[in-house]
């Protein structure tokens, strides 16, 4: 049995069977097989050399026709490397001597020989080290392709282990079959956290190097409560666990009761609740929660859940199954928010040194307009369908707000050209995400309806952390001092403004934040789906001078760490078994 803490990022319990998956471009673990399975992994092995051979071989005949000499020189190293008998035997051997998994071999293996390369003094020689890198990956990406399709094709119920695991994988996993997800890297406000929280899958990032500790169908605990897993737990801590797990269902089945109530505070205070959502189908969960509307829709996971770039079509039939579900009541669209950890398929993505301060969401858009302005037709179009609202993410200053506007007008135009209906009033909002952005809200608010912060990003962003990065995640603060000053601000100015404002980073769903958001003014909030009867609990047990006592009391400490703990007292007080 081996227990490891990490970081909890999505509520529940779940025991079951584990799926490892190994990310590309990373060390993979040593796992021993059994004797009857060496068999296996050498045909495996041998597999994927071969494929590995025919894929070069197809792309070398491509170069053919534009006579690249010097790349065809390339694929002919690889190719021979890829040949020699000498290497394959070194693999095979490896898997039948010390039992390890094809991938280990072949990972072992071509990093020996890079390590012997980049040893020798010659620069030429020493270079060549890359090329065995690069001949490494592709055998990986053969032998752990098959991976990737056995989560896309599950059959039984697995806890999801991995290295890292990316908001696309995230995007693709079957949800009636995985129940369960810890990864050695990440953070509480990484995409691949918020999805399973609005999933309502169990989840435990940030564990280091929990996936050498597992071997595929090994059972795993995931406590998604108290940030724990545990790897092959004896009968006693499962029978504890399974106790564990069936009084949160009753807690939360319990929580659920109060879905029909008014989200009020006990001197009637009315918050506003909506719900966060990643895919149209989430919409029903808001709802069957008692969400009343969508306060966030994530729309590029439409485009990370799939292989082809989505149509106008596409986008129109995802809003209008969203709107069903709500129809007079807000649905915000939030435009496509790509680049940092939401790659997709595409080549215009390239690879840039800061993702994060890179080419990224609304500075994306406004440099592929056609792909932003699909976008903008489909929802204008579905906008007569509902009340529907749309809002910009990351806008850093007032010209980036500006262009984005004028393109909206722009689409609006082209459609009265064609005579399509659409709501010329639409409201139009932004999110605050960025320190400028907050510093200058009192600017912002007066070109729009609405703004939403954005806390997730404006915490690394303030704080200049990484929020998926589990080696900073102790820095990683929505409550650190500086950030609540800038919260502060933007909640003053849009109250000075008189525009609409809401909450909608991950600070929304945590019970602990609650009564600081209430006490600084919010009076609206978006949140994962599956918390919102929490949150509602919350909302529903205080006053709004408990909120305002609380909020003082924050706002005058000095550290992180004091307002942490008080916050996290003063909301166990008003709900116990939350924490
Ligand atoms: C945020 O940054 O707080 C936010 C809600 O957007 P996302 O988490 O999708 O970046
Ligand atoms: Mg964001």
């Amino acid at each position: 049995m081996e227990i490891k803490k990490g970081i909890a990022v999505s509520p529940g319990i779940s025991i079951g069977k584990c799926l490892v998956i190994d990310a590309e471009d990373y060390r993979i673990p040593r796992r021993s097989i059994k004797a009857s399975q060496r068999m296996m992994e050498v045909q495996r092995a041998r597999n994927a050399f071969l494929a590995a051979i025919e894929e070069l071989m197809a792309l070398e005949s491509q170069q053919d026709q534009v006579e690249q000499s010097k790349i065809k020189d390339i694929f002919a190293v690889h190719l021979r490397f890829l040949r020699d008998r000498s290497l394959r035997k070194r693999v095979t051997d490896m898997i039948h001597t010390e039992s390890v998994t094809a991938e280990f071999a072949v990972s072992a293996a071509l990093r020996e020989i890079a390590l012997h390369f980049t040893r020798v003094k010659d620069a030429y020689i020493s270079e060549r080290a890359a090329d065995i890198y690069d001949i490494e990956r592709r055998l990986l990406r053969q032998l752990l392709g098959s991976k990737r399709e056995d989560i896309e094709h599950l059959t039984e119920e697995v806890v999801v282990v991995a290295r890292q695991i990316s908001p696309t994988q995230t995007a693709g996993f079957n949800r009636d079959f995985v129940k369960g997800i810890a990864s050695d890297a990440g953070g509480r406000t990484g995409h691949a956290a918020i999805v399973a929280r609005s999933l309502g899958i169990p989840a435990v990032v940030g564990l280091e190097d929990f996936t050498e500790a597992v071997n595929g169908g090994d059972t795993v605990i995931i406590d998604g409560n108290r940030g724990i897993v545990i790897a092959k737990p004896d009968e006693a801590t499962i029978a504890e666990y399974e106790n564990y797990s069936n009084e949160f269902l009753q807690m939360e089945q319990r929580l659920d009761a109060i879905r029909e109530k008014p989200a009020v505070t006990r001197d009637g205070v009315h918050i506003v609740m909506l719900g966060n959502i990643e895919f149209p189908d989430e919409a029903e969960l808001v709802l069957e929660k008692g969400g009343e509307g969508i306060g966030l829709y994530r729309t590029e996971f439409l485009y990370l859940g799939s292989e082809q770039e989505p149509t106008e079509q596409d986008h129109y039939e995802a809003y209008a199954e969203t709107i069903k579900v709500f129809k007079e009541r807000p649905v915000i669209i939030r435009t496509m928010d790509l680049g940092a950890d939401k790659y997709t398929q595409d080549k215009r993505f390239v690879r840039e040194p800061n993702p994060f301060l890179g080419l990224r969401s609304i500075r994306f858009c406004l440099r592929n307009l056609t792909l932003f302005k699909t976008q903008l037709r489909a929802i204008l179009r579905a906008s007569v369908l509902g009340s529907v609202k749309v809002m910009f993410p990351l806008i850093s200053n007032v010209q980036e707000l500006m262009q984005a506007k004028l393109i909206l007008r722009d689409v609006m135009e082209d459609l009265d050209d064609v005579s399509i209906a659409y709501n010329r009033d639409i409201d139009v909002g932004i999110m605050i995400e960025t320190p400028s952005a907050a510093l200058t809200a009192a600017t912002l608010a007066r070109d729009v309806n609405f703004f939403s912060i954005g806390t997730n990003d404006l915490t690394q962003y303030t704080l200049a952390v990484d929020r998926g990065n589990e080696m900073v995640s102790t820095l990683y603060s929505p409550v650190d001092p500086a950030v609540l000053r800038l919260i502060r601000t933007v909640i003053q100015d849009a109250h000075k403004e008189q525009i609409d404002l809401s909450v909608c980073g991950e600070v929304a769903s945590e019970p602990e934040y609650v009564m600081l958001m209430l006490g600084m003014g919010v009076r609206k909030l978006s949140l994962a789906p599956p918390m919102i009867p929490e949150i509602k609990q919350i909302i529903r047990s205080v006053t709004m001078e408990d909120c305002n006592a609380v909020a003082r009391r924050a706002l005058g400490m000095n550290s992180e760490r004091q307002i942490a703990t008080y916050l996290r007292n003063a909301a166990r007080e008003v709900l116990p078994e939350a924490f």
